[in-house]
């Protein structure tokens, strides 16, 4: 027997058999498989931001001068910068390296092992998969056909949960979490966790009810409407008796000096950065209707910066593919719940010029046998 294997055999036997988190993959590898230069790859697959980080980020990360030493483990300027932004005091803010890092922690310190937390499907799948890598587990509440909470299934299900996780504008139906659903999530007593990375686009947020129900929690990140996703900056606005604990127990230095520089710097660029959220909402606009129009294309009405299709009479995987091949990145589902969907984030004009030609010749190149059933389960 060898020695990995040996290792392998130690291994807690839940973590061995974990399914992987479908990340995304990075552009330049497409590029090199295409023969193209990375600049030539129309990236729609992750709602990340077009227009990339604010100059001054940019130039904050350039003249950092203080990168060789460890950065604050109380995070203080940058929970001051998000406390103000979102009109709250500093104790009721605790940032993590993306919101991902607070959606862990959040897991850990609700979700023992083999306890549950409550999702609303489709959404983020992140959610069930950490849930899983942290030996706790997910209950699926399966949204109505409009994409709204099943709120009697969720009041059913909330005694075997622990924390309850709802996304607004939701990942990747681009659909709202309206006040009656989330009054009703609250009523339940469950910690009930608002993850709102697109609210920006979205124009409107719960974090003003923070203060009123103890038991709410939002997340906020600023690698959407901020374009700092590579450097990895989330924040929650929660009851300051969470907040401390959230403080102590997360990794001390998870906040680095260069995505700290680029958040205030991008505090100071507020302009800029709603402008560019505008054209975004703009585009949205735009986009959707040009996918509109095109035969066999079903958009779904959205309020974050990407769009939710369904694709008829065609296999959203060959779609997927085939755009690939051209250098365009677009994210595909196929599970019972989202059969022949796709997700495109909202880019540039010229982005979405290229995207929108390269879907109509993939749509009239696919052969019709490739047709499958829209499964209604
Ligand atoms: N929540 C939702 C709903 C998301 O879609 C994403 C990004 N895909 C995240 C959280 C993670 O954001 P961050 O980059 O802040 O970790």
């Amino acid at each position: 027997m060898s020695a990995a294997k040996r290792l392998v055999d130690r291994l807690q036997p839940y973590l061995r058999e974990a399914p992987p988190y479908a990340a995304v993959q990075p552009p330049e590898e497409l590029a090199r498989r295409l023969g193209l230069p990375v600049e030539r790859i129309v990236k729609l697959d992750a709602n990340e931001n077009p227009y990339g980080p604010s100059p001054k980020a940019l130039a904050a990360l350039g003249s950092g001068r203080a990168y060789h030493v460890y950065p604050d483990p109380e995070q203080r300027r940058v929970r001051a910068a998000f406390a103000r932004y979102v009109g709250y005091d500093i104790d009721w803010i605790a940032a993590g390296a993306g919101s991902d890092e607070l959606i862990d922690l959040l897991i850990r310190l609700f979700a023992g092992p083999g306890e549950a937390i409550l999702n609303f499907l489709p959404t983020f799948s992140f959610y069930p998969f950490l849930a899983g890598v942290l030996g706790a587990r997910a209950l699926d509440v399966p949204r109505r056909d409009d994409y709204s909470l099943d709120i009697e299934a969720a009041v059913t299900a909330a005694p075997r949960a622990r924390i309850v996780f709802a996304v607004s504008p939701n990942n990747p139906t681009g659909t709202l979490l309206t006040r009656p659903e989330l009054d009703a999530l609250l009523d339940t007593g469950l910690p009930v966790v608002v993850d709102e990375a697109y609210a920006e686009f979205a124009g409107e947020s719960y974090v003003d009810l923070v203060r009123q129900r103890p038991n709410l929690v939002v997340l906020r990140t600023l690698s959407k409407w901020a374009g700092l996703a590579g450097l990895r900056l989330g924040y929650m606005v929660a009851d300051p008796a969470l907040v401390e604990v959230v403080l102590r127990v997360k990794q001390p230095y998870s906040i680095n000096a260069a995505a700290e520089a680029a958040a205030l710097a991008s505090f100071d660029d507020l302009a800029l950065l709603r402008q560019r959220v505008q054209a975004i909402v703009q585009e949205r606009g735009r986009m959707a209707k040009l996918l509109s129009d095109i035969p066999g294309v079903d958009v779904t009405p959205s309020r974050a910066n990407f769009l939710l299709c369904r694709l008829e009479g065609v296999e959203a995987r060959s779609v997927h593919e085939r755009l690939l091949e051209r250098g365009v990145m677009v994210r595909y589902f196929d599970t019972p719940l989202l059969r022949n969907h796709v997700r495109i984030s909202v880019g540039r004009p010229d982005q979405t010029d290229i995207l929108v030609a390269a879907l109509r010749e993939v749509l009239t190149e696919l052969p019709a046998k490739a047709v499958r059933k829209v499964r209604s389960s």
